[in-house]
């Protein structure tokens, strides 16, 4: 509907940012990363919720160590938010993320930045260059007599400069702030001289309404004109709120499609139990395109499934050859495992027509619990609980944040 200008295409973890990609939307988590049981949670929230990126701090080593636990389990591509200490961006890339975002404010060491960029280069690893009216260099903010939209261009324009002497240009741009004409006209400088992929945003837009309001006004205004590729609602607020603001922005403006049945899988990791591709396209398959408007989650394992997708309406997790029912987090039937998807499909329809209470009051509940238990502890005890090796990763970035 709206010509969008041309960039070029990046990839952060397999989705696609700029090009011909779909405009897609970002979030970021608000527990503490080392909390990776509380962290993954809200990811799958969110993904649920429409959120096709996730940004997660990576502000000390705790919170590194807790990536490499979170990457591996999580159903969408980690970003890791760098602050101050450009090791911390070397410890995320070694606990796996698939981007990083790094204010140039504040890391001003060029030598710093390269260091940054070539390993993500050696590693192919996204990296927006976020600059922030609030946080802009001095000399800048000097010579431009304050925050200025063309200071913050010439900002952007400076650090791409670094990551273009190592050869590095998996890189996506944001020049945010938090006036909304402010970044408008940064945003339209910015697409004038440059064809790489814009993250847009109005920060600290503040609480829901006017937060809504302010990072609409800004977001929709560009993407109108065209501009953006990805978008972020930085709302003081539920992040799942954000997901939902910028996934529903997307469908108004008619740049992405409204689903029917919103199916989430987890990615699979060294704790599944089933092929979690086959099952999740199976079930696709099954739902078709009928108007089931319900999100209903695949996923490898009961031992993290029932928790890491409680936001869904219909779950069904693998364990010891049977899969496990839960709605909204709550384990309700248990059947074979060769019958997953009709199972999710019977419970779907039964929701969708009495509603998640009624679907509930016909089974035994405590019973379907005690059945996850048995498998749930099962598996542990089959497999230990460090399946997808992070110990070693978490040694691996101990080591590199004490160099
Ligand atoms: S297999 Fe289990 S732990 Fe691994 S990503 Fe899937 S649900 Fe999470």
């Amino acid at each position: 509907m709206y010509e969008r200008r041309k960039t070029r295409q990046i990839f952060v973890g397999k989705v696609p940012v700029g090009g011909d990609a779909p405009v897609t939307v970002q979030s970021m988590t608000i527990t503490k990363t080392a909390d990776v049981e509380g962290t993954l949670q809200q990811i799958y929230a969110l993904a649920g919720a429409g959120c096709d990126i996730v940004r997660c701090t990576c502000n000390e080593a705790a919170a590194a160590e807790g990536l490499a636990q979170i990457v591996p389990r999580s159903p969408i591509p980690i970003i890791a938010d760098i602050h101050h200490q450009y090791k911390m961006a070397l410890a995320a890339m070694e606990a796996g993320v698939h981007g990083l975002r790094l204010n140039p404010g504040n890391i001003r060491r060029p030598e710093h930045i390269k260091a940054v960029a070539a390993e993500a280069r050696d590693r192919n690893v996204s990296i927006r260059i976020g600059v922030n009216g609030g946080s802009l260099d001095p000399a800048l903010y000097e010579k431009w007599g304050g925050i200025k939209p063309e200071a913050m261009v010439e900002s952007a324009m400076q650090e791409l400069r670094y990551f273009q002497e190592v050869d590095f240009d998996l890189v996506k741009i944001s020049v945010k702030a938090s006036s909304v004409p402010l970044m408008v006209e940064a945003y339209r400088q910015l697409s004038d001289v440059t064809d790489i992929p814009l993250h847009l945003g109005v920060t600290e837009a503040g609480p829901p309404p006017a937060g809504l309001l302010k990072a609409t006004a800004g977001i929709a205004t560009l993407l109108m004109e065209g501009i953006g590729d990805t978008i972020r609602y930085s709302l003081t607020a539920d992040p799942v709120e954000e997901a939902r603001a910028g996934r529903q922005l997307l469908e108004a403006l008619g740049l992405r499609e409204r689903k029917n049945v919103d199916l989430i899988a987890c990615p699979s990791c060294g704790r599944a139990e089933i092929d979690v591709i086959d099952v999740a396209k199976r079930a696709m398959e099954a739902f078709g395109d009928r108007q089931i408007p319900l999100q209903v989650a695949v996923m490898g394992c009961v031992v993290n499934g029932p928790g890491e997708a409680r936001e869904a309406d219909i779950g069904i997790a693998a364990g010891n050859k049977r899969g496990h029912l839960f709605v909204k987090g709550r384990n309700v039937a248990v059947v074979a495992e060769d019958e997953m998807v009709e199972a999710l499909v019977e419970w779907a329809e039964f929701i969708h027509e009495h509603g998640t209470e009624a679907a509930i009051a016909r089974v035994d509940t405590a019973k379907a619990e005690r059945e996850a238990a048995k498998d749930r502890a099962k598996l542990l005890d089959d497999k230990g609980d460090d399946v997808n090796h992070a110990g070693a990763k978490i040694v691996e970035i101990r080591k590199r944040a004490q160099a």
